[in-house]
């Protein structure tokens, strides 16, 4: 097989296969014909893939049930998201610490269930500000009032700006950030995709190499640029955002850039 730019596609020794979601497996919802057998394919040859996602309001739980009604045998190991993320972030750069946490109750009981241990604000040792779904004014007084009189660490779950939606977009996790800024001065520290973090942890948690690791998405700025920032392969699918133009003008150049994944395989 070659890709769209007539580059001849090398993944013999390729074993994780990161997976992005929308526009990668499926679009709105739609599971494309060809995922069932390309996931299949990929178990056949040895591999592993697992579904990365930015969107921190979901839980794991709400990913498992919404790919298996679309058919795909799945459990909570096929996924990582920048929940997942943050609690293993969490744990290997402030063990033990209090954490204040604004994000959907799912997010907050993730990061429970990770053994992350939730506090208010005025005993925080960490501020956290996930894709808040569910967000309140008085969350931002409070992640306000704790950034102002304390130098805790500050981290995000995903730097996305905005999250589509079916009328468009709405704002995500790196639009609150910047509104907190304007009040506190502060960033935070983001997590998700196109951070290599994402990436990193998940080779880790799975042990895989650099080599033997590919990034499939149909985002260049999140999902094709955190495969370059970890120094892994990435496959664009021309299925969801990116378009043929978009790759040729852009400086976000992925290894291949394929249709589908119904062509990795052929
Ligand atoms: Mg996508």
């Amino acid at each position: 097989m070659v890709d769209r730019f007539g580059k001849k596609l090398h993944i013999t020794g390729k074993k994780l296969f990161l997976l992005d979601q929308d526009g990668t497996i499926y679009n709105d919802g739609s599971l494309f014909d060809a995922t069932p057998e390309f996931l299949k394919t990929i178990k056949r040859l040895g591999g592993r893939y697992v579904f990365i996602t930015n969107n921190s309001s979901k839980s794991v739980d709400d990913y498992v049930r919404k790919l298996t009604k679309m058919g795909i045998s799945c459990d909570r190991e096929d996924f990582f998201t920048s929940s997942q993320a943050t609690a293993l972030y969490l744990h290997a750069h402030y063990p033990g610490k209090k954490v204040y946490c604004v994000g959907t109750k799912s997010l907050q009981a993730e990061l429970q269930a990770a053994g992350i241990e939730l506090t208010d604000s005025e005993h925080a040792e960490v501020a956290l500000m996930g894709y808040d779904t569910e967000l309140t004014y008085q969350k931002l007084m409070d992640l306000s009032r704790l950034l102002t009189k304390k130098d805790v660490p500050y981290i995000a779950t995903n730097p996305d700006w905005v999250c589509p939606v079916d009328f468009g977009f709405a704002p995500d996790c790196g639009s609150f950030a910047f509104m907190i800024e304007k009040a506190t001065g502060k960033m935070p520290f983001f997590i998700g995709k196109p951070r290599p973090a994402m990436i990193e942890l998940v080779m880790e948690k799975f042990h895989y190499k650099k080599e033997e690791t590919v990034v499939i998405g149909d985002r260049l700025y999140t999902d094709i640029q955190s495969a370059i920032n970890a120094g892994v392969t990435s496959i664009c699918v021309l299925s969801g955002e990116a378009k043929l133009d978009d790759v040729i003008s852009g400086d976000i150049k992925p290894d291949y850039t394929l249709d589908s994944i119904a062509d990795i395989f052929k």
